[in-house]
């Protein structure tokens, strides 16, 4: 019995609301509630790729925000399990509803913020940087996880790309720059409307 057959899923697919919900990860955003903090879908699926979730492993998801990463994770397999951690009480509580909206009660969501919120959680085999990204952050996360756990950071601003070009650095790893434009009404006629370049940084500790 896989994951997609959870009524809700199903319901997706009878209702006629929509096609049926595609297996791979980087499902369409419309299906999750959010005040529009997500990882959009083209960069929620390298993300999903880099973080690479394995048989029974761990995730935290350090800025949940909408829960998108979390979710799509727990979409991959039945064994796996997240910590999501987000600071505002409003998106905590959009995480556990739409976790819950598509059956994913593997999920666990802290209100909190990092690093302060990640003592004394289960310890995790994966980490996800999608919000909080600093210096603090890392020097925590490299100090109190064990060698082995993989971390995917994603950075938007000058600020959190040159955090990571110097954690590169100091620890390898790969980064990926992610440059996405989609078409869009321009005049009569269509351009090309850039997204922010977001820079990844994959890395085993
Ligand atoms: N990846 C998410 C979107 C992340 S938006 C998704 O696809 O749904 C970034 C989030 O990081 C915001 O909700 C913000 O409140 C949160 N954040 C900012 N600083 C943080 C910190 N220090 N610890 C945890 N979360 C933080």
């Amino acid at each position: 019995l896989g994951t997609f057959d959870h009524p809700v899923c199903v319901g997706l697919e009878v209702s006629g609301a929509g096609p049926a919900l595609s297996k791979a990860s980087g499902k369409p955003d419309h299906i999750f509630e959010t005040d529009g903090q997500i990882t959009k879908r083209p960069i929620r699926a390298l993300t999903l790729s880099a973080l690479a979730p394995q048989r029974g492993e761990h995730l935290w998801d350090i800025g949940g925000g909408t829960g998108s990463i979390s979710i799509e994770w727990l979409m991959c397999d039945l064994t796996l399990t997240a910590t999501s951690i987000e600071p505002r009480a409003d998106r905590a509580e959009r995480i556990r509803r739409n976790a819950d909206a598509l059956g994913q009660d593997r999920l666990n969501v802290i209100h909190g913020t990092a690093p302060a919120a990640l003592d004394g959680l289960e310890l995790p085999d994966v980490v996800f940087i999608g919000g909080g990204l600093d210096p603090d952050l890392l020097h925590w996360l490299h100090q109190n996880l064990p060698s082995g756990t993989r971390l995917v950071a994603n950075a938007v601003t000058l600020e959190s790309e040159a955090t990571l070009a110097q954690w590169h650095e100091k620890l390898g790893g790969e980064l990926l720059r992610i440059e996405l434009a989609q078409s869009a009404p321009l005049g009569p006629r269509r351009g090309w409307k850039s997204a922010y370049p977001v820079v990844q940084w994959s890395v085993t500790l």
